[in-house]
């Protein structure tokens, strides 16, 4: 399935619990003020890419990652190509922690909201708000919620996620990510 693409990292230890696979979707209409991520708003911006490629490419990874972090832009504005990503990843065995600016129950209230949260481990919801700022493990202010949707992981687990990370790549290129001061969305 075609999706709108910001970014991909093959594997992150600051968007989630362990190492872990990052898909950024391109396209956010949320607009909040202060996001860090402002390159991934354009619904037309970035790249066309396919799912199934996709979940290749993480596969390739899966050796060493235990989960895939789904952020952006706004997941829940692409909300089948998000649901046929969680879906494969969850018939991977992978963990699925997915950001979005909605808060949960505007989650549910979402088109195939309630099938994309049946996929989800960990939703971390809501606006970033710059007056809130925080910047700490996965929070970006403090009105953001982390909701545990099933059993795989507690609240401990979120302790100790570092607040941003730079990983250097074979080819020379350079990924900067986290929350605040560097994060790449919500
Ligand atoms: S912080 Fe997230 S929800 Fe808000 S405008 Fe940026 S990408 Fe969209």
């Amino acid at each position: 399935m075609n999706m709108r693409l910001h970014a991909f990292e093959p594997a992150s230890r600051s968007n989630g619990p362990g190492l872990r696979a990052v898909v950024w979707f391109q396209g956010c209409t949320l607009a909040c003020p202060g996001c860090f991520n402002p390159d991934a708003h354009d619904p037309e911006g970035g790249q066309t890419c396919d799912t199934e490629d996709l979940t290749r490419q993480i596969l390739e990874a899966k050796q060493t990652v235990e989960g895939v972090s789904i952020s952006g832009g706004e997941p829940f504005q692409q909300p089948e190509a998000l649901l046929d990503l969680l879906q494969r990843m969850k018939e991977c065995g992978l963990s699925r922690l997915v950001f979005t600016g909605f808060t949960l129950d505007e989650a549910k209230a979402l088109p195939l909201g309630p099938q994309i949260l049946a996929c989800v481990d960990i939703l971390v919801a809501g606006r970033y708000v710059r007056s809130r700022h925080v910047g700490q493990g996965l929070i970006g202010s403090s009105n953001q919620r982390i909701h545990c949707l099933t059993t795989r992981y507690r609240p401990s687990d979120f302790v100790g996620i570092p607040a941003s990370e730079i990983i250097l790549h074979r080819d020379g290129s350079i990924t900067l990510t986290g929350v605040s001061p560097r994060r790449m969305g919500h």
